[in-house]
């Protein structure tokens, strides 16, 4: 191979020049040593320009020694400018590993994806052997495209160069698949390590965080803990968080709280409105207002997350409050703030000034409205059964009108008994092809009100022929720091027997209190009894009934749902409340349900 020398040219132009006030003194006996200490101590790309000139000039280019700090410093400081780094890289005839490690790295710390994968190329091309360092940085960069083909081609090379014992590589592969999607990878890596460190653990878990995979997040964290790594790092305790945000598992949201308190030496921002937002979910308002009253320094984020937890619980006028008073510290609002006024005013029914919020985020903020804030608006007129105004505004919109924004026209129109605009709405979702079965539910439990029974046939029949079928629901209950799942007309948890007895007692007692299930909430044909037996298997009902056994007399029952709860299990949750004296909490997916002496604090609209 030719050896290139450096090219002349551009020597000259990288001669510091005497005038120049930022200009180095050069002592032209340096040797490389020197040259290198220099090399480390430039804080410009001004500064590092000129180095690099003088090297050239000293003829010390050659000197893998120096050009591999040139490349090192110029991929991997404050300043790094890759294309640079990239320029000095192609100069150089015979990069060793360690060259191209650099350059791995400094492409993927740059962002630059794309070119790490090329540089790792380059670096087989010509027949430089890999090494443990060239590969956690290559599978970030698999990682961050994504690109699992890529990925999976790697993980053939590592393990035919016999790198796959080592621990920083296995814990890249973990997350790389995790990152890709495919967490039965990540698992498969990870059971086939000998020594787990916490950042294997960590890694694990956040692939399965990353893929929403809640309660196996919390699963794994309990595994570590029992394998006894104790001292768990920040970011596991981020994504159990998140787990527990997410299933609604206050009690572990609690001890993990308890966890970052002793193992940090302080909580940052993120962390602390990942609490609140915990708090908030998991039907803890008082909590997570406590907390956000105490926080140092309140960043937008954390602003949105109040404004927004205070929506959920339907406390309209205090979500109010925390916006003006963001508003007097010249905090500059956001589109994904409005979205948290603006259902703020519509779940507490503040119809005025959810009209004149809309109004300030147009002219006052210059925020042009997206498809959400126009859903909050709709959802907004459409509680105050202005349903004509709602109509309105969505064929006044700029944009298409989605499926959201005409589902909450149609269940506005079944509260208020409007068929002729609940007929319209399911039109267009029919139409919009993005019907679910609950949309046909509506519209022939409209119908059947009115006692319009043909239009009920039809609608069902309609319905069948589509092949639509409900979602499955699930509801969640912690019980002592353990998350239960329960489907509808469950049959297959360990403590079935002891839950369904429950149930027969408490449909006794509330016989007593004059509830009669209401059976047109089930879909399906058949006679009134069998109706009688699914409505009654629901699984929000089973979540309670195991929950009334399993805690103690007075303590709170929480419940997290995937799915909007039915009008009978709200009814029957009511009574519920009232019958056993519990407080009950049901988070549906945006909205909270705070049952008490027979009462919820939606009052009955939701
Ligand atoms: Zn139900
Ligand atoms: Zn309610």
């Amino acid at each position: 191979m030719m050896i290139r020398t450096p090219v002349l040219h551009q020597t000259h132009l990288l001669v510091p020049q005497e005038d120049h006030p930022q200009t180095l003194k050069f002592d032209f006996r340096l040797k490389e040593q020197e040259c290198v200490s220099l090399v480390k101590k430039c804080k410009t790309i001004e500064e590092f320009r000129q180095v690099h000139g003088q090297i050239l000039k000293l003829g010390l280019f050659g000197n893998s020694f120096c050009s591999s700090n040139l490349v090192t410093t110029c991929a991997l400081s404050d300043w790094a400018s890759m294309e640079y780094a990239s320029s000095i890289y192609r100069q150089i005839d015979e990069p060793c590993s360690f060259i191209f490690n650099i350059m791995i790295r400094g492409h993927v710390k740059s962002m630059n994806l794309e070119e790490a994968l090329f540089v790792y190329d380059d670096m087989l091309d010509r027949g430089v052997e890999p090494d443990n360092f060239t590969y956690p940085a290559l599978l970030k960069a698999c990682a961050l495209i994504p690109a699992l083909q890529e990925g999976m081609q790697i993980h053939g090379h590592v393990f035919k160069l016999g790198l796959v014992d080592d621990e920083f590589v296995k814990n890249s592969l973990i997350s790389m698949y995790g990152k890709c999607g495919k967490v039965r990878n990540s698992c498969a890596v990870f059971e086939q390590m000998d020594q787990r460190s916490i950042a294997s653990w960590s890694a694990l878990i956040a692939a399965h965080a990353g893929r929403g995979m809640w309660s196996e997040c919390l699963r794994l964290f309990g595994d570590m803990s029992s394998e006894g790594c104790r001292k768990a790092e920040e970011s596991i305790l981020v994504s159990v968080l998140s787990a527990c945000t997410h299933l609604g598992a206050l009690d572990l949201g609690r001890c993990t709280h308890g966890s970052l308190l002793r193992n940090m030496s302080g909580l940052n921002v993120i962390v602390e409105t990942s609490l609140i937002d915990m708090y908030l979910k998991c039907g803890s308002l008082e909590k997570g207002l406590c907390l956000f009253q105490r926080m140092a320094k309140k960043n937008q984020l954390s602003r949105s997350v109040i404004i927004s937890g205070l929506a959920m619980h339907g406390r309209g006028l205090e979500a109010l409050k925390v916006f003006s008073e963001m508003l007097e510290e010249g905090f500059k609002p956001d589109d994904v703030i409005y979205v948290g006024v603006l259902s703020a005013c519509s779940r507490a029914g503040l119809v005025e000034e959810g009209l004149q919020c809309f109004e300030r985020m147009k002219i006052e903020h210059g925020i042009e409205p997206t498809m959400q804030h126009y859903g909050c608006m709709v959802d907004l007129m459409a509680r105050a059964d202005m349903l004509d105004r709602a109509f309105k505004l969505i064929n006044s919109m700029p944009m298409e009108p989605n499926d959201v924004l005409w589902r909450c026209l149609l269940s506005a129109c079944k509260v208020h008994h409007d068929i002729e605009l609940g007929e319209i709405a399911a039109k267009k979702l029919f139409q919009l092809n993005s019907d679910t079965a609950s949309d046909y539910v509506v519209l022939s439990n409209m119908y059947a009100k009115a006692q319009k029974w043909h239009d009920v046939a039809l609608t069902r029949t309609k319905m069948v022929h589509k092949g639509l079928t409900q979602v499955v629901g699930f509801s969640l209950v912690e019980v002592k720091r353990k998350v239960y799942k329960f489907v509808s007309q469950d049959m297959s948890h360990p403590h079935c027997d002891v839950t369904y007895e429950m149930l027969h007692q408490m449909e006794w007692q509330l016989k007593f209190e004059g509830y009669t299930p209401d059976t047109s909430q089930v879909l399906l044909d058949g006679d009134e009894e069998e109706k009688r037996q699914r409505l009654s298997r629901h699984s929000q009902k089973l979540a309670i009934a195991f929950a009334l056994i399993h805690t103690s007399q007075g303590s709170p029952i929480r419940i997290a749902r995937n799915i909007r709860m039915c009008s009978d299990c709200h009814t029957y949750t009511k009574l519920i409340s009232m019958i056993y004296e519990r407080k009950i909490t049901v988070r549906e997916r945006n909205q909270f349900h705070h049952f008490k002496d027979g009462t919820c604090s939606c009052r009955d609209y939701w």
